[in-house]
């Protein structure tokens, strides 16, 4: 297949804009008679004039071939050995061999074991193997050109986000391609092109079928860049929220009016956690756990009359530990972070007696919990729309409201009288 050529004249990508380190590499193999391409993300990250995490490059020299360029490199990798090229200041630049599928790609023999080969590709092949349209573009380092053999150009152009090939084929070969939509969509605000949304509608069971720890990182990534509450609301519009966290249904559907009122509700609380975010604050795993939690676990809690006030404890804390473990277990995520997000939701209860009694006992005060309990407090009263008792911010001043960013001051100025 001819690719479409788009000559350096014709794009906006200029040298200023990529990594130093990552010129140098692709320069070094370029002077050694090899393909090298910048690919991925910081392509279509340079395209849309942003700046990129990182820069990946390309090319047809093998791993050891790489290995021998830069003495500062090693291969990493069982199955698909990339190098990894070492810079000043721990930075390092990955070059990949081009591959003809993606390492996640399954392939069975008709026996049906397993097979997994490191099996090397042409450049039109590793573009094909990528997951969505815009993610798939190269940049030639030998003349500056962008080569696009997936139609991520004009995908850029129209703003949408759409699979490399048959949509249904490749949820099929990797689900997790499924999330990875979603967050592309949030983060740039492109729309999910039809044929891609209908297969995600179609293939969210087989989410299941993913490993654990992909799962827990390419889902994680949906909560940690800011992006969370487009991200949940795709998740939640697709049902595939409810594929990954079965347990959520019964809380996030939009059967009834109060599940419609938790939605809202988780979703505000995400919107605060990304205005966050982007300005700068980083928010523990622990935290985003238990902000995950707190709307489910505040609609399944049964107020029932006769439950006396022990009860009800024993009922709210065996309901907490059931959610942290069972609703996050398939997932792999760190003990550590779930322990910590079922302390800080347990912490709850007990600030909102103190706040009642109007004081807040020392040793509550100094738990190793007790700032990020206080934020979750925060958070949900702002959310609410309620007002943040004083007794909190006076018990944790400089961790709660003073370093909250001043634009989400005033769009909740009149809570927080
Ligand atoms: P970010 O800017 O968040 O790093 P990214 O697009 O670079 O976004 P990565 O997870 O770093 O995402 O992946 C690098 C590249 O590898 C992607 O641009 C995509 O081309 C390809 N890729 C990643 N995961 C998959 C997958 N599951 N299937 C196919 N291709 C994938
Ligand atoms: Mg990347």
């Amino acid at each position: 297949m001819i690719p479409i050529i788009i000559p350096r004249a014709n794009h906006p990508i200029s040298r200023k804009n990529i990594d130093e380190e990552a010129l140098k590499v692709l320069y070094r193999l370029h002077h050694h008679g090899f393909l090298a391409y910048l690919v991925g993300g910081s392509v279509r990250d340079l395209l849309l004039e942003k700046v990129p995490k990182d820069f990946d490059v390309a090319t047809n020299a093998h791993p050891h071939e790489i290995n021998s360029l830069f003495k500062n490199s090693r291969i990493i990798g069982r199955r698909f050995r990339l190098v990894q090229v070492f810079f000043k200041g721990r930075k390092i630049v990955e070059v990949s061999t081009f591959r003809s599928h993606s390492e996640f790609e399954e392939t069975q023999t008709e026996g049906g074991e397993i097979l997994r080969t490191d099996s090397f590709g042409t450049p039109e092949e590793d573009a094909f193997r990528r997951d969505i349209t815009i993610n798939g573009l190269f940049y030639d380092i030998a003349d500056f050109s962008i080569i696009d053999y997936v139609g991520g150009t004009s995908d850029l152009e129209r703003k949408v986000i759409r699979t490399i090939g048959n949509p249904d084929e490749r949820f099929e070969q990797d689900p997790v391609r499924m999330i990875r939509v979603i967050r592309h969509a949030a983060r740039t605000g492109f729309p999910i092109e039809e044929q891609t949304y209908q297969a995600i509608l179609r293939y969210r069971e087989e989410i299941k079928k993913c490993s654990p720890s992909r799962l827990r990182d390419e889902f994680l990534r949906e909560l940690k860049e800011g992006v969370a509450k487009p991200s949940l609301t795709l998740m939640l519009q697709t049902g595939l929220l409810f594929s990954l966290f079965p347990d959520l249904d019964r809380a996030l559907g939009e059967r009834s009016l109060s599940e419609k009122k938790t939605r809202v509700f988780f979703l505000s609380l995400f919107d605060l956690a990304d205005q966050l975010i982007k300005t700068g604050k980083l928010l523990s795993e622990s935290i985003l756990f238990a902000l995950f939690l707190t709307p489910f676990l505040q609609a399944v809690t049964p107020l029932h009359p006769f439950l006396g006030k022990r009860e009800k404890y024993l009922y709210w804390t065996q309901t907490i530990r059931w959610a942290v473990h069972q609703i996050f277990t398939p997932f792999a995520f760190p003990r550590g972070a779930r322990e910590t997000a079922y302390q800080i939701l347990m912490a709850q209860s007990i600030l909102k007696k103190a706040i009642q009694r109007g004081f807040i006992p020392k040793k509550m005060r100094m738990k190793k919990y007790f700032k990020e309990a206080v934020f979750l407090f925060g958070i949900e009263a702002q959310a609410k729309g309620e007002k943040v008792p004083r007794i909190l911010r006076n018990a944790a001043p400089s961790d709660l409201l003073p370093w909250w960013p001043k634009e989400i001051k005033k769009r909740y100025r009149r809570f927080d009288r």
